[in-house]
């Protein structure tokens, strides 16, 4: 049976030497089971220590993000929400209407190269006017009438993705800027106050309530359809997820007000010192020439910006060593980063017998004119070593969450797991964990098995994701539900439930600005 994990088949006509240097590949890239249990161990290890403040010791930075509170999906009013994160600043006015339904309207404005580097006041001008713009453009001021909020000042939530140091959920100072920003006068300062002090000078009425990454919104706006969402998680240009934490696990949080609290893991940053990741001579190539050497080396073996460029990087060594194209690369192969994720999406889905559609793309995108079926066989099967590594590793990362969540006493009891999955502070599969004598996925498997027959009631675990890798590269989901099952136990699809959240810096920032004025008001 061919199922997603089984290789592609060598075709008859593969040389030896092409034969062995797959099988050589295919080595390096798998992921076995027991792989993937050490590292899921190792990353709930690390989520520990993050939390516990110990940055010595923990790669993932575990931020607090001083959203309590989960939607429901009932709850009802208008907000704006903002996203700024590339060239595009985005406006949105999102109208909850309760019964889990949602309207929004929204306009884009080009955020220009001159504003990327310009003083931050004049780029939180141009933010402030672009919102008065929207606001009082007609359609938008009739919707704000029909659903008004309490006050007459609307509320706004911030979707800003950048790294920032949260203090509460409306403030955050800025740590650096990336991807082309380098605006004079924003580093070391609070974002939220900076955009607040622009639009008061610009006369607009407008309240900024709470600042959020993509990661958190993700996560609320797939709460407001799915009230037993636990995860949020991204797998598009980067890869990185939130999760729901009981605060009196946080011991980086002074007094916890609340009973939980969303967590950014910024996963990204998993074993940067490739201590347990089995990176391969492509992984390192290929991190040696990033802009960011050293870091990020998970996301780097996950993420939609970088699967094109081990591929490449794989292709050009097959090449060099004669086994693919007949030796010969185009200028266009020999550049970086011209080998776009994108193309792995399409070659991998060409599913016909000659494997004509891949030397389509062959062609036009990267000037390869002479290409064999068997060459076209091979190009498909690297695609999927790097493909299948990318899913089970992304599994790996929700599987360490989902067993934390289901270890943490009590934490779980609302999704329907009152189970005792850990004894004290350890949880479960990892080297402190309960049960030596089975694997953590057998015992998930036992306990959820119990609570099935005793009458409990299971409830899925929802994940809301958002990106491109996640939505639209074949079988990337169908592979990550394998690697979850090796991971939770042959149960997994009743515990874990992965499905598409695209609205996070829409609905889920309206519904931090929700939470953080409920909030305000409470405290008052
Ligand atoms: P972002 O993460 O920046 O918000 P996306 O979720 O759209 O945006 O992810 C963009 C990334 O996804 C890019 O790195 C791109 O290479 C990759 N990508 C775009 N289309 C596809 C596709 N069809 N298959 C796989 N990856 C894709
Ligand atoms: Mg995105």
């Amino acid at each position: 049976m061919l199922t997603s994990s089984t290789p592609t088949k060598h075709h008859t006509k593969w040389s030896d030497k092409q034969s062995k240097a797959l099988s050589d590949l295919t080595e390096e890239f798998t992921l076995s089971t027991a792989q993937l249990e050490h590292l899921t161990a190792a990353f709930i290890d690390q989520m520990q220590s993050g939390l516990a403040g110990d940055q010595k010791s923990s790669d993932l930075a575990m931020i607090p993000t001083f959203v309590s509170g989960r939607p429901d999906g009932q709850e009802r009013g208008s907000y704006l929400a903002l996203d700024l994160g590339g060239t595009n600043l985005r406006v949105c006015l999102i109208t909850l209407k309760g019964n889990h339904d949602v309207e929004s309207n929204s306009k884009a404005f080009r955020v220009s190269d001159h504003l990327q580097e310009a003083h931050i006041s004049e780029l939180m001008d141009f933010i402030a006017i672009s919102i008065k713009e929207f606001i009082s453009s007609e359609h938008i001021s009739s919707k704000i009438v029909e659903h008004p909020t309490d006050s007459d000042t609307l509320e706004l939530g911030f979707t800003f993705s950048f790294p920032v140091a949260q203090t509460a959920i409306d403030a955050g100072m800025l740590l650096r800027w990336t991807k082309g920003f380098n605006c004079p006068g924003a580093v070391g300062n609070d974002i939220v106050q900076l955009l607040q002090e622009a639009i008061d000078r610009n006369k607009v009425n407008v309240h900024v309530a709470a600042l959020v990454n993509d990661t958190v919104g993700t996560l609320l706006a797939h709460s407001y359809k799915h009230p037993n969402t636990f995860i949020g998680a991204i797998f598009g240009t980067g890869t990185n997820g939130a999760y729901v934490e009981a605060t009196r696990s946080i011991k980086t949080m002074p007094t916890p007000t609340a009973k939980e609290m969303i967590i950014n893991i910024e996963w990204g940053n998993f074993d940067k010192d490739k201590r347990i990741l089995p990176v391969t001579p492509f992984d390192n190539k290929l991190d040696r020439e990033s802009i960011n050497p050293g870091i990020h080396i998970f996301e780097k073996m996950i993420s939609g910006m970088y699967l094109g460029e081990i591929t490449r990087n794989i292709l050009l060594h097959l090449i060099d060593h004669r086994l693919l194209f007949d030796g010969t690369s185009s200028q266009k192969l020999n550049t970086h980063w011209s080998f776009e994720t994108k193309f792995m999406s399409q070659i991998e889905s060409d599913t016909s017998a000659t494997l004509i559609p891949i030397a389509q793309i062959l062609e036009q995108e990267l000037g390869i004119y002479l290409n064999t079926q068997v060459d076209r066989e091979i190009v498909k099967a690297v695609c999927e070593l790097v493909g299948r590594r990318a899913a089970r590793l992304s599994a790996m990362a929700t599987a360490a969450v989902v067993r934390r969540g289901l270890s943490v006493e009590g934490h779980f009891a609302g999704y329907g797991y009152p189970l005792k999955l850990s004894e004290g502070d350890h949880v479960i599969g990892t080297a402190a964990g309960v049960n030596k004598n089975e694997t953590a996925a057998e015992e998930i498997h036992e306990k959820t098995d119990s609570v099935a027959e005793h009458g409990g009631n299971l409830q899925q675990i929802h994940v809301g994701i958002d990106g491109s890798v996640f939505e639209h590269y074949p079988h990337f989901e169908e592979r990550m539900v394998e690697g979850l099952t090796e991971l939770l136990g042959s149960r997994a699809k009743d515990i874990v439930a992965l499905g598409i959240s695209k609205d996070g810096s829409g609905v889920g920032a309206a519904l931090a600005a929700l939470i953080a004025t409920k909030n305000a008001d409470h405290s008052c």
